[in-house]
């Protein structure tokens, strides 16, 4: 079930961000924080997403807050099994 919405989760990525798959990375996302194309994620793990740029911008973000309907989705399909 948590493949499920890793693979939901890796396609959004992919559609709204043009994240390039790079073997076990996410890559090439624009940064919300510096606007550079530092942003990554590890494709079998997206829960959390980085900037590369750890001393200068540091940011971080979770895919939980980005996309709280492919997790709810989880909720439900949790609650009705
Ligand atoms: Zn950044």
């Amino acid at each position: 079930m948590l493949n499920d919405i890793q693979q939901d989760i890796v396609k959004r990525l992919s559609n709204d961000y043009e994240m390039k798959e790079r073997g076990e990375w996410l890559q090439q996302e624009i940064c919300p924080s510096c606007n550079k194309k530092e942003l990554f994620t590890r494709t079998e793990q997206p829960w959390v997403i980085r900037c590369g740029r750890e001393k200068k911008c540091g940011f971080e973000g979770h895919t939980k807050e980005l996309y709280p309907d492919a997790f709810a989705n989880f909720n439900q399909r949790f609650i009705a099994t």
